[in-house]
């Protein structure tokens, strides 16, 4: 039998048997730095439970309801009655489920018509949806750029498009983040003949600050290079039509492919790319995170499809999240405390704190005052720098942004963070 053969296979003596080794042993520092931190009586910042959302600013955590301000809902679709209506609908009609990959069984009339709702929004020739936006970057950054080809990228970038790079085979190349001149310094010592990709975001999501792309996509243009921006923390809320910080800075004839998600401003899960590249459908066939993996259930693309039709027309609501963006960013500022941006640039607002312990004593406080904010540490963020990042929503509402910020100087002044 199978068995009998294995165990023929293993080594008569057990002298012979190398000592297992733990292979979590190398996370010990990891997981007595966390023991440690707990250990002070802290709330883990990693283990928050939503038990019931009331809308997308309120929701109850440990029986209190507390204003949700480490979200990103930032047009607050998640409960609009046509989303959900639109997700209810599909679950009866094609079930929870595909079952399969886009290119086998896993394409549904919601999955195309949710492409169409990206071509529509983005006005591009193609649009393809992928299971997460991780994903998205995954795939688009593996395939696009091949062994010899090369791979420019911010280094802040966000960990899909780091593990993007890591799943293909080009070189790559990292410049200082948002700097145009080491952009084209770098790009100005690659061989002239390989495909180059620059891969860019519109709004870098640690800080909440936006890059300079009219200078950036111009520098790429001019070393021959074709150029992709992530727009997951920029759609829905820049441009006249809400696509990202690359229409708002009029570059979309210059950009050859947006990323995207539906995790954000749209209120669901689920990433994209469009593009209007003639030859962009052969990706369907060439990109494995697209390919290998089971498509988006049909509720899922249904209530994407609606809502990114209504953020088409979301003017109103950009509007105000900007109010609010400016206020909590002023108020924050005349408090004292250190921000990601000198103004405000998006709808996240990063508060600067050094020390790791006051940073989860600030955090903790907030909660505690009925207010979440998301915390960020290395290595998502630079060594020593710990963040209180606020996302705001464009469903809170003026007297919520004035709650969160007497919240901010009670718990502020009550941790020491700000005098
Ligand atoms: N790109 C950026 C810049 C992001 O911040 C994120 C998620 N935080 C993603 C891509 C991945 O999106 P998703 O949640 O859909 O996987």
């Amino acid at each position: 039998t199978e068995a009998a053969a294995t165990a023929d296979a293993l080594p008569a003596t057990p002298a012979a048997v190398a000592p297992e080794r733990d292979l979590f042993s190398k996370f010990d520092a990891l997981i007595a730095e966390r023991e440690a931190l707990m250990a002070t009586g802290v709330r883990d910042p990693f283990a928050i439970v939503m038990e019931k959302v009331l809308s997308p600013t309120l929701a109850i955590i440990k029986g209190k309801e507390t204003i949700l301000l480490g979200t990103y809902n930032y047009m607050g679709m998640t409960f609009d009655p046509d989303v959900v209506q639109a997700g209810k609908d599909a679950l009866d009609n094609f079930g929870s489920g595909t079952t399969g990959s886009r290119v086998l069984n896993g394409t549904y009339s919601p999955h195309k018509d949710c492409e169409e709702a990206l071509k529509e929004f983005y006005d591009t020739d193609h649009a393809m949806v992928f299971s997460t936006g991780y994903q998205a970057n995954l795939g688009m950054i593996s395939t696009l750029a091949g062994k010899g080809e090369y791979i420019i990228l911010d280094a802040d970038s966000h960990a899909s498009i780091y593990d993007g790079c890591a799943l293909g085979n080009a070189e790559i190349v990292r410049f200082r983040h948002n700097s145009v001149e080491d952009l084209d310094k770098r790009l100005g010592r690659l061989p002239k003949e390989p495909g180059k990709l620059v891969v860019l975001e519109g709004v870098y999501s640690m800080f909440g600050d936006i890059a300079p792309l009219p200078e950036m996509v111009a520098v790429a243009k001019k070393h021959g290079c074709m150029v992709l921006v992530d727009e997951a923390h920029g759609m829905g809320f820049f441009g006249p039509n809400g696509r990202g910080v690359y229409e708002e800075q009029g570059v979309e004839a210059d950009v050859d492919f947006v990323v995207g998600t539906f995790s954000k401003s749209v209120g669901t899960v689920g990433g994209f790319c469009v593009s209007n590249h003639p030859k962009f459908d052969v990706m369907r066939l060439v990109c494995r995170p697209y390919v290998f993996t089971a498509s988006l259930p049909p509720s899922v693309v249904a209530t994407a499809a609606i809502s990114i039709r209504k953020l088409m027309h979301a003017g109103n609501k950009r509007a105000h999240l900007w109010e609010n963006s400016k206020r909590l960013h002023g108020g924050l500022k005349e408090m004292g405390y250190t921000l990601g941006t000198e103004t405000p640039q998006s709808a996240i607002i990063a508060v600067i704190l050094e020390d790791q312990t006051q940073a989860v004593a600030l955090w903790q406080s907030l909660l505690e005052g009925g207010l979440y904010v998301n915390m960020a540490r290395p290595p998502a963020t630079p060594a020593g720098t710990y963040l209180l990042r606020c996302s705001l929503c464009a469903e809170h509402s003026a007297e919520q942004v004035e709650t969160i910020l007497g919240l901010f100087k009670a718990a502020g002044q009550a941790v020491g963070a700000i005098g």
